[in-house]
C-alpha cells in the first residue's frame, strides 16, 4: 500500500513524507495524548509515543525512515483488531490515547487516505467495555475554585450522569472525591497546591490539570444540555461546563450525553467523610480488598447497572425521610412476596448493560454485538414489566414510568427484532449483522455473492436457449474476466448484440451488456453487501441513539428495581428488618449485629447487642471493656445500621428506630497517613477536629480511643474534653470507646452520659469474651491476658503481671470513679539518684566535679537485675 509505505519518513533534507505530515498535524491537535495512528491494519505510534507505549505494553520498538536530522524515527505498532486490549493497559497506566482513523477505504482512494482524530480516550472518559469495570461507575472529576471554597464535579461519560457540589474546604473536597471514586481528577489552575498527594489517596485515579475553558465549547454544551442544566448556576455551572468540555473534546464526532445532574450533598445526602468510608469498610476493607466489605456482603444484584447503583447508594446514603421510606417500601414489597422477588430476579438476570449500551449508541460507537445486547435487554425488560404489571400497587413508580416511556418506542424494538441478525457479529466488516429479508438491496448483493456460479450458469443456459447454440459456454479468465465462448462452426448464429472481445484457437469470445453487468455485480457484490450492511447498521444505531434518553432511563429504573430486589434478598437471607425512621434524634437498635463480622463467624456465634441513645436524653455512651471484647464491632455496627437504613436497606437488628441522621462520623481503628506526612497522633487529632467542627445535634459520632497516641495525661485530658464537648455543646448521639477508665466518671457529672461495658470473664488466667454489652463500667482491662492470647513470651508476661500487681497494690485497683484513677499514673517519689542529678548545676561544673558526681551517681544505682 503506497500510503502505508509513505510512513517511511523523509530522507534526510527532503522533509517528512505526506503521511508523516498528516501524522504531525494530527499529533498537534492532541499533544498530551499518545497518538494511535492508523496505517493499514495497524495503529502505529512514533517518536516518544512509541517509546512510552513500548515500555508499557512490552512492544518491540522498531525504526522507520529518517527524520529531518537524519535520525531514525522510533516506531511501535499494535494490530487494530487488538487495540482495545492495549488501550486498557495504557489507560491502566494512566495514559491518554487519541485515535487517528482512516476516513476512507484505502482501496478506493488514490494517494493519501484522509485521516482524522476521531476520539481521545483517558481513564475517566473511556467507553470501551474492555477498559471498564462493569460493576462500578467510571467517573472523571473536576475540582475548581469558587469564592470561599471549591466546586467538585463528577461525570460518568458512559451513563450521562453528573454530580456537582460545592465544598467549603479541602476536607469536603476529599470527602466528595472519595465517594465519587473517580478514575481521573482534573484540578483547575490554582487549586493544585491544596491537593498534594491526592493520587495516593485516590489510588485508582490519574490526577492532571483541568484544561482552560473554551468559551465557545462551553456555550454550545450549555445550549445542548439546557434542560438538565437549568437548575445549576453560577460557579457550579461553570465548573460543570469546564469538566463537560473536557469530555466533549474526547468525542469530537458526537454530542456527549447528559441526562441527570445530581446536586449531591447540597441536597439531602448523609454526610460522610473520607474517614467514615474507609473505617467502616463500606466498599473495600482497610487492606483494599472488596471481600470483607459491606458492599460485598450486600451485592446480590443481577445486573451491572444494579451493581453500580448499589455502590453509588452505599457511598451516598440520603437523609430525607420520604426518599428513605420509598426505598424501604420497595424492599418490603419484595421481602413480603418472595415469589415476585424470585421471578423479578430471573427476569433481571437477562438484562444487559442497557445504560452503557444506549450511551455507546448515542456516541456512535456501537458494535453490532452491542445492538444485539440492547435488543436482548429490551426483550428481558418486557418480561420484567410483565412480572411487575401483575402487581398494580407496587411501590416502584419510577420503574413503571420508565417502562411506559419505552413502551412508546415499539418501533425501535420491532426494528431491532426484524433487522438485526440473531447473533450479530462482534464487529462490522465481516458480514453477519443484518438479518436476511430485512433489506431487498442487501439481499440482492448477498444473493450475488452466494450464487455467483449459479447466476453465470443460468445466464449461460438462457443464452444457449436464446441463440440455439448448444455448445455456448461462459468462461472466466483472470486477465479478461467473463466471456461467452462460441466455437467457429456456430459463429453464424451469434446475435448482433454480442460484442467480440478476443479470438481464440477454435472460435471467438464475446461479451454482452448483461454479462458485463453480471461480472461487475459479482466482483463488487461482496464489498457492496458489506457497505450496504454498514449503512443499514448505522441507521439502526442512529435509531437507537434517537431514543438514547428513554433507554437509559429504563436502564436506571431496572437498576433501581435490581437494587431493591438485592436488598430484599439480603434481608431475607440474613433476617434483617425494616428500620423505622423519623424526625426524632433517637437511635434504638435492638439485637443489632455487624453484618460482615456475623457472616464470618459460625452461625449463631455472633452476640447481638442493643444500642439505645437519644440526643434529647442519654446521648453519649462511654464504652469500656477488654481489648478484643468487641467495642469496635459494636460501634461499627451502630454506624453501619445508620448507613444501611439511610441508603434504603433493611438492617441487621430485630427492631430499629433511627431518628434521621444528618452526618455520620466514625473514627474507629488507627490510621496513619504517612503519605501526607502526618503521624498517627496528628491524623487522629485532625479527624477529631473535623468531627467537632462538623457534627450537629442530628449527627451520630462513633469514636474509638481518642487521645491514644500521646502521653497518658495528655491523651486522657483530650479524650475527656472531647467527650464533654460532644455531650454539652454538640449534643449529638455518641458512642465513645476508651481504655481510659477514668472517663467512666463522666456519667457521674453529666446526665446525658452513660457507661456501657463489653463483658469478659477470666478464669485461671484465661480470658473469655462474652461480647455482651452491659450497663456500667468495665472493672478491669485484661490487657495482659489478651497480650498472652497474642503470643507474647511468658517471661515478658510474668514481668508485666508483676509490674501490674505493684502498680495496683501501690495505688489501689484500677476502678471506675473519678480522680482516684488520675493518681494511678502520678510519678512515684523521685529516687535519690534523680534528686542528685537535678541538684547538679551543669553550667558551673568543673571536669573534676563532673567525674566525682558521676561516681556518686553510679554508687546510687539499684543492684543489677539478676536476669
Ligand atoms: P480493641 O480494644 O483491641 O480494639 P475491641 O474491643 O474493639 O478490641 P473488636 O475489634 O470489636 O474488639 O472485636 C474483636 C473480635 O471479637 C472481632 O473480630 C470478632 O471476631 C469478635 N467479636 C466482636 N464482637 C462480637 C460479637 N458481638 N459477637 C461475637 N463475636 C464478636
Amino acid at each position: 500500500m503506497a500510503d502505508v509505505s509513505g510512513a517511511e519518513g523523509g530522507k534526510r533534507g527532503k522533509g517528512p513524507t505526506p503521511v508523516m505530515q498528516q501524522y504531525f498535524r494530527a499529533k498537534e491537535q492532541v499533544p498530551d495524548a499518545l497518538l494511535f495512528f492508523r496505517l493499514g491494519d495497524f495503529y502505529e505510534m512514533f517518536y516518544d509515543d512509541a517509546r512510552k507505549a513500548s515500555a508499557v505494553l512490552g512492544l518491540t520498538l522498531t525504526r522507520r525512515g529518517l527524520d529531518d536530522v537524519g535520525e531514525p524515527i522510533p516506531m511501535a505498532g499494535v494490530p487494530h483488531h487488538a487495540a482495545t486490549e492495549y488501550l486498557a493497559k495504557l489507560l491502566e497506566a494512566g495514559l491518554k490515547v487519541a485515535f487517528c482513523e482512516q476516513m476512507a477505504d484505502p482501496s478506493t482512494v488514490r494517494g493519501i487516505v484522509p485521516r482524522e482524530v476521531t476520539r481521545v480516550v483517558s481513564p475517566g472518559l473511556s467507553l470501551d467495555e474492555a477498559t471498564l469495570d462493569a460493576r462500578r461507575d467510571n467517573t472523571i472529576a473536576g475540582v475548581t475554585a469558587r469564592s470561599g471554597g471549591y466546586v467538585v464535579c463528577a461525570y460518568d461519560v458512559t451513563a450521562g450522569r453528573a454530580k456537582v457540589e460545592s465544598a467549603d474546604d479541602v476536607a469536603a473536597v476529599l470527602a466528595a472525591l472519595v465517594r465519587a471514586e473517580p478514575r481521573e481528577v482534573l484540578l483547575a489552575h490554582g487549586v493544585e497546591a491544596g491537593f498534594v498527594g491526592l493520587d495516593t489517596l485516590l489510588a485508582r485515579a490519574l490526577v492532571r490539570p483541568l484544561p482552560p475553558v473554551e468559551p465557545q465549547l462551553s456555550a454550545s454544551l450549555a445550549a445542548d444540555h439546557a434542560g438538565v442544566l437549568a437548575g445549576i448556576s453560577g460557579d457550579e455551572r461553570d465548573a460543570l461546563l469546564a469538566l463537560l468540555g473536557e469530555a466533549q473534546r474526547g468525542q469530537p464526532r458526537a454530542r456527549i450525553v447528559l441526562d441527570v445532574v445530581d446536586r449531591g450533598a447540597t441536597t439531602s445526602e448523609l454526610g460522610m467523610d473520607e474517614t467514615v468510608v474507609r473505617s467502616l469498610e463500606l466498599v473495600q476493607t482497610t487492606r483494599g480488598e472488596r471481600r470483607g466489605s459491606l458492599l460485598d456482603h450486600l451485592d446480590e444484584t443481577r445486573t451491572a447497572m444494579g451493581a453500580r447503583l448499589l455502590r453509588r447508594r452505599l457511598l451516598a446514603p440520603v437523609s430525607d425521610l420520604p426518599t428513605i421510606r420509598r426505598r424501604h417500601d420497595a424492599v418490603e414489597q419484595l421481602v413480603s412476596d418472595p415469589r415476585l422477588a424470585e421471578r423479578l430476579g430471573q427476569a433481571l438476570g437477562a438484562v444487559l448493560d442497557l445504560e452503557r449500551l444506549a450511551t455507546r449508541a448515542s456516541l456512535g460507537v456501537s458494535t453490532p454485538k452491542d445492538l444485539g445486547a440492547l435488543r436482548a435487554s429490551l426483550d428481558a425488560s418486557d418480561e420484567v414489566a410483565r412480572v411487575l404489571g401483575e402487581r398494580v400497587a407496587l411501590p416502584h413508580g419510577d420503574a413503571l414510568a420508565a417502562f411506559d416511556a419505552v413502551d412508546r418506542l415499539p418501533g425501535l424494538h420491532t426494528r431491532l427484532a426484524r433487522d438485526l441478525a440473531d447473533e450479530p457479529a462482534a464487529e462490522l466488516g465481516k458480514g453477519g449483522v443484518i438479518r436476511a429479508g430485512a433489506d431487498a438491496t442487501l439481499d440482492a448483493h448477498r444473493h450475488v455473492v452466494d450464487h455467483a456460479r449459479d447466476l453465470v450458469l443460468a445466464l449461460e443456459q438462457r443464452e444457449r436457449t436464446r441463440t440455439g447454440i448448444g455448445s455456448l459456454k461462459i468462461k472466466y479468465n483472470r486477465v479478461f474476466g467473463y466471456a461467452i465462448e462460441v466455437t467457429r462452426s456456430n459463429l453464424g448464429s451469434v446475435p448482433p448484440e454480442y460484442v467480440r472481445k478476443q479470438t481464440i484457437a477454435n472460435g471467438e469470445r464475446y461479451v454482452t451488456e448483461e454479462l458485463a453487468d453480471l461480472e461487475a455485480r459479482i466482483l463488487s457484490a461482496e464489498s457492496d453487501a458489506l457497505a450496504r450492511e454498514a449503512a443499514l447498521f448505522e441507521g439502526l444505531v442512529a435509531e437507537v441513539a434517537a431514543h438514547g434518553e428513554p433507554l437509559r432511563s429504563l436502564g436506571r429504573a431496572l437498576a433501581a428495581l435490581d437494587v431493591s430486589r438485592a436488598l430484599a434478598a439480603v434481608a431475607a437471607r440474613d433476617g434483617w428488618v425494616r428500620p423505622g425512621g423519623d424526625e426524632s434524634r433517637a437511635l434504638e437498635l435492638r439485637d443489632a449485629r455487624h453484618p460482615v463480622v456475623e457472616a464470618m463467624l459460625p452461625t449463631g456465634r455472633f452476640v447481638p447487642n442493643d444500642v439505645v441513645l437519644d440526643a434529647d436524653g442519654v446521648r453519649l455512651a462511654v464504652i469500656t471493656g477488654p481489648n478484643m471484647a468487641g467495642k469496635s464491632t459494636v460501634m461499627r455496627q451502630a454506624a453501619l445500621a445508620v448507613v444501611l437504613a439511610q441508603m434504603g436497606a433493611f438492617v441487621p437488628c430485630t427492631s430499629a428506630r433511627i431518628g434521621r441522621v444528618d452526618r455520620l462520623f466514625s473514627r474507629v481503628g488507627a490510621s496513619d497517613d504517612v503519605t501526607r506526612g502526618q503521624s498517627t497522633f496528628m491524623v487522629e487529632m485532625t479527624e477529631t477536629a473535623a468531627i467537632l467542627a462538623g457534627a450537629t445535634s442530628r449527627s451520630l459520632v462513633v469514636v474509638d480511643e481518642i487521645g491514644r497516641g500521646t502521653s497518658t495525661y495528655d491523651g486522657l485530658a483530650i479524650a475527656w474534653a472531647v467527650a464533654e464537648h460532644l455531650l454539652e455543646t454538640v449534643r449529638c448521639r455518641t458512642l465513645f470507646a476508651t481504655h481510659y477508665h477514668e472517663l467512666c466518671a463522666l456519667p457521674e457529672r453529666h446526665a446525658g452520659a452513660v457507661n456501657w461495658n463489653v463483658l469478659a470473664r477470666e478464669q485461671r488466667g484465661e480470658v473469655t469474651f462474652l461480647h455482651r454489652l452491659a450497663p456500667g463500667a468495665a472493672n478491669r482491662s485484661y490487657g495482659v491476658s489478651v497480650a498472652r492470647l497474642a503470643g507474647l513470651p511468658e517471661l515478658v508476661l510474668a514481668r508485666a503481671r508483676a509490674i501490674l500487681a505493684d502498680l495496683e497494690a501501690g495505688k489501689g485497683p484500677v476502678r471506675a470513679g473519678g480522680t482516684a484513677q488520675l493518681t494511678l499514673f502520678a510519678p512515684p517519689e523521685a529516687p535519690a539518684w534523680e534528686k542528685t542529678l537535678r541538684g547538679l548545676d551543669v553550667e558551673r561544673l568543673t571536669p573534676l566535679d563532673a567525674l566525682v558526681a558521676l561516681a556518686r551517681l553510679r554508687a546510687m544505682l539499684p543492684p543489677e537485675d539478676p536476669r
